[in-house]
């Protein structure tokens, strides 16, 4: 194969994406066509600091008649709404040992985190204090659910904004922890023991250092964390974030890293915002080492920021057609999507 031929700013072509093994189609030709789909309703005017509506604001009743404290920092509860719950007995079927009709009881167990008392503010508008707090938060729930028995996975994750189908604009994150390691978590675990087991070395210590080098995909940087779009991004302004030292989880986190990743994830939001002048609709969440009580020298500590927005404050990307029954695929490449962002940052 002639490598030297293939312009990533021009031709088009696929892209491995290490972390998964599976590969995206990028067609950089294809960004200045014109487009005539969906233009979604622009979000609405700015929030109150108080919604008497809201079932998350202090003081405010949920679903079943529970009242919220009158909190004044973070707030966590059992989720009303539970997709899994903690008693189920472990059991599993097989009809007629054929793998073809396989199920497995999933225990479990989801929680709420509101992340301010205040209805209007998001980690963008928070101030660095109080998403210390949300950190410190994450971190005390790591710490207490990993140690369960039959939670074997821990999965911390935001949806932002009523296009990725969050409820409710109070700023809040959820946490699923399970007793299976989740089918996302558990490809990027696969490949990068894969990966340790071949080069004797991290997969993402490699891929972190091949992005500083290089620099073209870095949005931003400080002592302890770099955000950059990854090499293999499907969604447009896609952004992984990762640890520069080498550690599986929030348990073995250094006091300063603390600070260091609430200012990560406030730049990286602020700077979602300034994009299209608009509250940037994501998916967020960390992917740590499993809680299984095996050692997990393979996983190193990051986040994803998926983000549906393609071109303004309505036109956001759809993974249909070709994306759902062939390969991902992309038009604006992750090198010009780090650009915008890197600049934005900078502001
Ligand atoms: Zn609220
Ligand atoms: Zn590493
Ligand atoms: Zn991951």
């Amino acid at each position: 194969m002639k490598l030297a031929g293939l312009k990533l700013t021009e031709d088009p072509h696929r892209r491995l994406n290490a972390l998964t093994n599976e590969w995206i189609l990028v067609s950089p030709h294809r960004a200045t066509r014109p487009w005539q789909g969906e233009v979604a309703p622009l979000p609405s005017a700015k929030e109150p600091a108080y919604d008497p509506t809201c079932y998350l604001c202090p003081g405010n009743t949920r679903a079943g008649g529970i009242r919220n404290p009158d909190y004044s920092t973070t707030f966590v509860f059992e989720n009303d709404f539970a997709a899994l719950k903690p008693q189920v007995p472990r059991a599993r079927l097989d009809v007629d040992g054929m793998g073809l009709l396989v199920a497995e009881s999933e225990p479990g167990i989801c929680r709420v985190i509101c992340f301010s008392p205040r209805h209007d503010l998001t980690l963008a508008t928070m101030p660095l204090e109080e998403i210390e707090l949300v950190v410190d938060t994450w971190l005390g729930q790591f710490r207490e659910l990993s140690g369960l028995k039959d939670i074997h996975h821990v999965q911390i994750f935001e949806n932002r904004g009523a296009m990725m189908g969050a409820s409710n604009p109070h700023p809040h994150c959820q946490i699923w922890a399970t007793a299976s390691i989740p089918e996302a978590p558990a490809k990027e675990i696969a490949a990068q023991r894969a990966y340790l087991q071949s080069h004797a070395r991290c997969l993402l210590c490699d891929y972190a250092s091949l992005e500083t080098r290089e620099q073209i995909r870095v949005v931003y940087q400080n002592n302890d964390f770099i955000a950059l779009v990854p090499f293999w991004a499907v969604w447009p302004f896609e952004i992984l974030v990762c640890s520069r030292r080498h550690f599986g989880s929030m348990n073995q986190f250094v006091d300063h890293e603390i600070r260091s990743l609430s200012e990560i994830l406030q730049r990286i939001t602020s700077t979602y915002d300034k994009v299209f002048g608009v509250p940037f609709p994501y998916s967020m969440g960390f992917h740590q080492s499993p809680t299984d009580g095996i050692d997990h020298p393979e996983c190193h500590f990051h986040a994803h920021f998926y983000p549906p927005l393609l071109r303004s404050a309505t036109i956001r990307k759809f993974m249909v057609g070709f994306e759902m029954l062939g390969t991902p695929q992309r038009d604006i490449t992750p090198e010009a999507a780090a650009e915008r962002l890197r600049e934005l940052a900078g502001r």
